[in-house]
């Protein structure tokens, strides 16, 4: 247990104010979905209903999609790229000064602790509509050609892990580069996509450059097979990307796909020990392991495994699991019930199969979905938990002994998103860079993200890269 206690430290959700229910947002306003069915969203910390959202069904989904048609065709595919970035600007800055409402509420839906959504996700929503709104008028100038020209119409689908942050990732990008979007949140998260069209609203963005679509898979579906989308931006799980690639197959919609992980955060012997194990429990503990990008596979050199797994196992007993709203939380709630399962599952599998379980001592709330910080030896790669993401809050701990045998292990993976390498030296971290399979390798670092860096996957982690100077090749014609 912690080595002393500390008094709680709410954070006030007074600056929040959820309306009981939400219409869906199209062409500028609040609509009711056409056969009238909603379903409830729920905050997974205590499991009380927050706000009923309206569904989408096809009809919607085509009326949001023709919306998005004639504003595209009327001002903004047509509009300068200056006068666009003034609106992106004007974006960014309303997130700014609306961002402890934005965190609040986020971590309300979501689960996920204040201490994230206040000082990660919202600063990085801001951030990115800034980076791109700075694109805007200078397309001529980013290799793309001298005259890029959007696509068109973009069906933009998000999962529930960072609902804001990934709704900036796509909607950013795609508005700088003259595109008009339809975008559809996770079902268990939908709140923040919902004050962002009312961000939209007080921007005065032109109706229908931005239109959000409420519902579960069926919704994002239509979305995807819709006939007048010009483009598909999807980030989710592979099994789904897989549906969505079939689906696109033959049509002219260009696609790109942000989809799963398992990548390896590699520590050497030479390594700042304390460093790297602060470094292993953002990589893994960080938004209660709910990252695409997470370094859910821990690789360590023999020589020092002993003393990494001792610093690690007295490190997390220090963890806070709890109230996400609580300004001393480091680990929230689990997103859902179903995701909770899959966590549980695949941890009985890991023990099943012989690896050794080891858990934080930490009381979990009665109410809610939790799970303690956990953490699996004796792995090997035949091993489920070695190979399948289990998107929670659990390491799988294998060893090496040759710089060689850590690159053949961490990209024995069919995934390909990120890795991390932990060492002194270096020409190492060069060496190594070069030769893991993964879009991003962080070096002494993990899960740090930046508006212009592009980010994105080799293998089944998916193809087409977001952010940078890069993420606007996904949105243009040239
Ligand atoms: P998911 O089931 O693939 O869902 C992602 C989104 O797609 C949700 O909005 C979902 O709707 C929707 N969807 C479900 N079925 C669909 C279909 N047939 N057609 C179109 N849309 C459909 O993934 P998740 O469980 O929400 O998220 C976890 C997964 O996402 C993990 O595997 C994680 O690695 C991956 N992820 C990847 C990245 C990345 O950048 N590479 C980032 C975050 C997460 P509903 O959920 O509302 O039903
Ligand atoms: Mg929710």
């Amino acid at each position: 247990m912690p080595g002393f206690d500390y008094a709680p430290a709410p954070e006030s959700r007074s600056i929040v104010d959820i309306k009981p229910s939400y219409g869906l947002f199209v062409s500028g306003e609040f609509v009711d979905p056409v056969d009238g069915t909603a379903f409830k969203t729920i905050s997974p910390a205590t499991e009380e209903v927050l706000a009923e959202v309206a569904t989408a069904g096809p009809s919607d989904v085509d009326r949001a999609v023709q919306a998005a048609r004639s504003a595209y065709a009327s001002v903004w595919g047509t509009m300068s790229g200056r006068d666009r970035a003034k609106y992106l600007y004007r974006i960014a800055r309303i997130v700014q000064e609306r961002a402890r409402e934005l965190a609040v509420l986020e971590s309300l839906d979501n689960g996920k602790p204040i201490r994230e959504s206040r000082d990660v996700d919202v600063p990085l929503v801001a951030a990115h509509f800034f980076y791109y709104a700075g694109w805007a008028d200078k397309l001529a100038h980013a290799g793309f050609g001298p005259a890029p020209q959007p696509i068109g119409v973009a069906g933009q689908v998000i999962p529930w892990n960072f609902p804001l942050l990934m709704l900036a990732w796509k909607i950013a990008p795609a508005l700088a580069c003259g595109n008009t979007v339809v975008l559809k949140p996770a079902e268990t998260t939908p709140l923040t996509a919902l004050v962002f069209a009312e961000i939209c609203q007080q921007a005065d963005l032109p109706p229908g450059v931005v239109n959000i679509v409420t519902g579960a898979g069926e919704t994002g579906a239509a979305l995807v097979n819709h006939p007048a989308i010009d483009k598909v931006a999807f980030t989710g799980s592979t099994e789904v990307g897989r549906l969505i690639a079939k689906a696109v197959a033959g049509t002219r919609k260009r696609v790109t796909l942000e989809l799963g992980g398992k990548a390896a955060n590699i520590v050497f012997e030479d390594a700042p020990i304390d460093q790297a194990v602060e470094g292993i429990v953002n990589g893994i503990f960080f938004n209660q392991g709910h990252v695409c990008c997470a370094g859910s596979r821990l690789l360590v050199q023999e020589s020092v495994a002993d003393q990494v797994l001792e610093s690690l196992k007295r490190r997390m007993t220090q963890l806070r699991v709890g109230d996400p709203l609580d300004k001393n939380t480091d680990i929230g709630a689990i997103n859902s019930a179903e995701q909770l399962d899959r966590i549980r599952r695949l941890s009985e599998i890991g023990s099943s199969e012989g690896a050794e379980r080891w858990s934080a001592p930490c009381e979990l709330p009665d109410r809610g979905f939790w799970f303690a910080p956990t953490i699996f030896t004796g792995v090997t790669q035949a091993h489920r938990i070695a190979r399948e993401e289990i998107f929670g809050p659990v390491l799988s701990v294998l060893t090496f002994r040759t710089p060689a045998e850590a690159v053949e292990k961490a990209n024995n993976t069919p995934y390909g998103l990120s890795a991390g390498v932990w060492t002194e030296k270096g020409s190492r971290i060069l060496a190594m860079a070069d030769r893991l399979r993964a879009g991003v390798v962080w070096a002494n670092t993990f899960n740090k993200f930046d508006p212009s860096s592009p980010f994105g996957g080799y293998k089944e982690s998916g193809y087409g890269r977001e952010g940078g100077r890069h993420g606007l090749e996904a949105y243009l014609a040239y």
